[in-house]
């Protein structure tokens, strides 16, 4: 069981940014909402994340009804555009921080830090500084940083949206080959539809606070459902 999202609805005064919702995630899936600028998609996902309450709708998190509980209580990973890691922490420290806060104890701190530095392909870098380290070294940090409570599900906001073209493909392999290894269910924006065809099982696109289509990337490519679709997707090359 992933994620659940039952008619829900958000409106910022007169603005409905996300208009009668339904959706679902499947446990392990790593799905892209995708869709251009003001269509709702970060408040669709701090909506999964409880940063927002819902108007209307439920929102059910590995089977239970989330939508009335804290941020902290939904076990959520988060990774934003611009993700401030700390700046007087290390690498290591930043990582470490959740499970600290949450009073793991030292030696297991210390083993499940090196197993994420490890998995984020930053090994030997836990001593440095967040100012020490590339733009994309930093998303990786705040990824291991995300995954070390082992939270049922990982929300990312344009990770790499800040990131230069190069950086960002060599992310987009990488995080596609880290899901292959972690499974945890991902829900990932962005606004790029490359990003989104090469990374995600699913892709959800979206428009004026509306789903348009949910599909493979195949799917969507091949059968657009409808002309906003078809000229949002575009040609890939
Ligand atoms: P996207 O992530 O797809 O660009 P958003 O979900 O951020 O879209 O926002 C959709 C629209 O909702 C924005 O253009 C903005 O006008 C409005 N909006 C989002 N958050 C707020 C807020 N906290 N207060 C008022 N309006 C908001
Ligand atoms: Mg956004």
């Amino acid at each position: 069981m992933g994620i659940l999202i039952q008619d829900v609805s958000k409106r910022f005064g007169s603005f409905q940014a996300v208009d009668q919702v339904n959706l679902e995630v499947k446990s392990g899936s790593l799905v892209a909402l995708l869709g251009p600028s003001g269509s709702g998609k970060s408040t669709l996902l701090r909506l999964i994340s409880g940063l927002e309450t819902p108007d209307v709708g439920r929102i059910l998190i590995t089977g239970e009804d989330a939508t009335d509980r804290s941020v902290q209580d939904r076990n959520i990973g988060f990774v934003f555009q611009h993700y401030a890691l700390f700046k007087h922490l290390t690498v290591r420290q930043n990582i470490a921080f959740g499970l600290e806060i949450r009073k793991a104890k030292t030696t297991r701190v210390r083993q499940r830090v090196e197993e994420l530095l490890d998995l984020v392909q930053l090994s030997g870098m836990g001593d440095r500084y967040p100012s020490q380290l590339s733009g994309g070294q930093r998303q990786r940090v705040a990824l291991a940083r995300a995954l070390a409570v082992e939270p049922k599900v990982l929300l990312l906001d344009e990770p790499f949206g800040a990131l230069d073209a190069k950086v960002r493909k060599d992310l987009r392999v990488w995080l596609r080959r880290l899901h292959d290894e972690v499974h945890v269910t991902t829900v990932f924006v962005t606004h790029d539809q490359e990003e989104a065809m090469e990374v995600s099982d699913e892709i959800v696109v979206m428009n004026k606070g509306k789903v348009e289509q949910v599909g493979t990337p195949a799917e969507i490519y091949d059968h657009p459902a409808s002309a906003f679709v078809m000229s949002f997707i575009g040609p890939v090359n």
